[in-house]
């Protein structure tokens, strides 16, 4: 007797991806519902089931549908925004300044729908997300058709959709009550990495995860510089970090884990972890590559991600499986490491175990979801081919194959590409408006990288604070003389510091940008050692604004600020065309002078070696006020016993201005 089915696709070389790695040449595969009714040999199905829809897939291949354990998929409208960067300038400089500004619920409805119909057209029918406003992604998501882990992103500090993570967290909690029961959409949780959070966000996401059975998806050991600071700052690695606040009872997806020891790998192995490895990511972002096959043979679930387009930058799991294949290979010296077949698993069965739906998809078995596509291995770059092999039919995927030669896409049941026609997204309009976005981005970014000043406020952390600041200077042959004189003078001392100084004074095309010093002031104690180090950013403007006397320095600083990161950063961000460097050893009296405080320093020039310089310094924020204090700034130095030379003040400027770095 003849089974009723929906769809009958025969006559399919059909990869089930079970544990056994069934495979039949002349295969087929019945769909009822949303579920695979049976799947065996053409000639056996084609007697038992009868369908409503009969497809004959012409020889190609039908397989279980991609999963990519690993993405942020409104990024899609940031697609090429800042490449060639190191990760801090690339996401401090540019995607989080953006993101600030632009993204809303219709910006993630949009990138998503677009990521979308990327995903299906390079045979993706399931995705493990990471985001903001996740309930717009899980939206624009089901509508699609396609499924997916949606997350919502928890940071410590402010984000695009919450202004505190208290807030992240009630809804993660609405959306995941909101989803719970979609047919496509498992709605989930994510603290974004173990360094944007906190240890109370840690273990609230995790119970959240646990409240409601639904996976944790989290960045771990993304590079070395995160375990360098985890190993300072908790004296442990980044899994045992996170181990220690339990979030490994949930369902976790961890995405890289590039940095982890075999004691890490056998944590996540134990607990069932995820992994999700997004080798072009890391190898765009220098990352380094993940210990893929070590993973492997602890283990551990690894799936494969393309993480965000705008570290990738695109979605196209075929050279990601790919890569994945190929990279465990060359830098472990071993090529029989990550085989074709494995990577196939990676990307679909054990991908779907590492994102936690491998109750519902990740193979071709009856009862299972009807998620699968058809690829097409008749064009001539897969031509000719062999079949003595069982598993060269892998390696024709793994090695030849392109996402381009998936032709058709099903999930739940429901075609979603036919003959690459994508039947749920009309692309058309949707690249109009994101196009359009994009050009007012470029119109955002010309604006704020135009000058100096306007890239310093893009990244944040910037008080304008303009002020002037006269100084007069001399050079002196005896400091230790003209130290006895400050203390002699009866001037009125308010305190005495003494500093190490490393000045790097970037310089930059027009010269009227100023010059942006970055300053690390080690402070010395009485027995001479450094007490501690602190870092300043100083925008310091074009010399002169009005007449003023030649033995008088006036700057004007626009932007004095902590500088948070180092000075590599800076460096790659502001892309100076010329660098000094000073370095020097500063002792510093704050006096009060005819009732006006001034600063006197004795600086000894240690780079270049100059000598020493007493100077007297007042900053104000007035041009008038600076020039009443020029006048008494000079007596005050000539009362110590030195007067303002005009070339040495001068003779000052031009150390700074034409002494390159070597
Ligand atoms: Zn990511």
């Amino acid at each position: 007797m003849t089974q009723k089915a929906d769809k009958l696709l025969y006559n399919a070389y059909v990869l089930c991806m079970d544990e056994e790695f069934t495979q039949y040449e002349r295969g087929a595969v019945a769909v009822t519902g949303d579920q695979i009714a049976a799947v065996g040999p053409a000639e056996e199905l084609q007697k038992d089931f009868s369908a409503d829809e009969l497809i004959d897939c012409q020889g190609m291949v039908l397989m279980p549908g991609l999963v990519n354990a690993h993405t942020h998929v409104p990024m899609n409208l940031l697609r090429g925004l800042g490449d060639d960067l190191r990760l801090d300038v690339w996401l401090l400089g540019y995607i989080m300044p953006v993101e600030r500004e632009y993204v809303n619920p219709e910006f993630v409805q949009l990138g998503t729908s677009l990521a979308c119909a990327e995903l299906i057209r390079s045979g993706v029918t399931s995705f493990a997300d990471m985001y903001y406003f996740e309930d717009q992604v899980a939206e624009a998501t089901a509508e699609a058709g396609l499924r997916a882990v949606c997350c919502q992103t928890i940071l410590k500090f402010p984000s695009p959709d919450a202004d505190s993570y208290e807030e992240s967290l009630a809804s993660s909690e609405a959306m995941i009550k909101k989803w719970k029961d979609h047919p496509l959409i498992t709605p989930a949780v994510a603290p974004h990495s173990p360094y944007t959070t906190t240890v109370d966000i840690l273990k609230s996401a995790t119970d959240l995860a646990l409240k409601y059975d639904v996976p944790l998806h989290i960045h771990i050991a993304e590079t070395a510089q995160e375990v360098e600071d985890s190993l300072e700052l908790h004296n442990m690695t980044v899994v045992p970090y996170v181990e220690q606040y339990d979030i490994f009872k949930a369902k976790v997806i961890a995405a890289h884990c590039v940095h982890i020891d075999d004691r890490e790998m056998r944590t996540l192995a134990r607990y069932g972890v995820g992994v999700a490895h997004n080798p072009t990511s890391n190898l765009k972002l220098s990352s380094g590559i993940a210990p893929v096959s070590n993973m492997l043979e602890h283990g551990i679930q690894v799936g494969i991600g393309t993480d965000g387009v705008s570290s990738n930058n695109d979605l196209d799991m075929f050279e990601e499986l790919r890569l994945a294949a190929l990279l465990a290979k060359g830098s472990t010296g071993d090529p029989t490491v990550v085989p074709a077949r494995t990577a196939i698993a990676m990307a679909t069965s054990m991908g779907a175990r590492a994102i936690h739906l491998a109750d519902q998809v990740g193979c071709l078995v009856a009862g299972k979801k009807a998620d699968l596509i058809l690829v097409n291995i008749n064009t001539l770059h897969n031509s000719p081919h062999f079949r003595n092999d069982p598993d060269s039919i892998y390696a024709q995927l793994v090695y030849a194959a392109k996402s381009t030669d998936v032709s058709d896409v099903m999930v739940n049941g429901k075609w979603l590409m036919r003959s690459r026609e994508l039947l749920t997204v009309d692309t058309d309009k949707l690249l109009t408006r994101a196009q359009a976005l994009a050009e007012k981005i470029d119109r955002f970014l010309i604006e704020r990288f135009q000058s100096v000043y306007t890239k310093l406020i893009a990244i944040g952390g910037a008080e304008e604070q303009e002020s002037y600041e006269v100084q007069v200077k001399a050079k002196v042959q005896d400091p230790q003389s003209v130290i006895d004189r400050i203390l002699d003078c009866e001037l009125e001392i308010i305190y005495y510091r003494h500093y190490h100084e490393y000045d790097t004074y970037f310089r930059f095309e027009k010269p009227e940008e100023g010059w942006l010093r970055y300053r690390e002031d080690e402070f010395i104690d009485r027995s001479g050692e450094v007490e501690n180090i602190r870092y300043r950013l100083t925008l310091i403007g074009p010399q002169r604004e009005r007449h003023f006397p030649q033995d008088v320095l006036l700057s004007r600083s626009r932007f004095i600020a902590p500088a948070p990161h180092s000075l590599r950063f800076y460096r790659e961000y502001f892309k100076p065309v010329a660098e000094t460097f000073i370095e020097k050893d500063r002792k510093r009296w704050k006096v009060c002078f005819r009732d006006i405080e001034f600063f006197i320093n004795v600086d000894r020039l240690d780079e270049p070696a100059l000598g020493t310089f007493l100077e007297v310094k007042s900053r104000t924020w007035s041009l008038e006020d600076a020039e009443k204090k020029a006048q008494v700034a000079k007596d005050l130095l000539q009362l110590l016993g030195s007067s303002p030379a005009e070339t040495e003040t001068q003779d000052y400027v031009q150390i700074v201005e034409s002494h390159p770095e070597q």
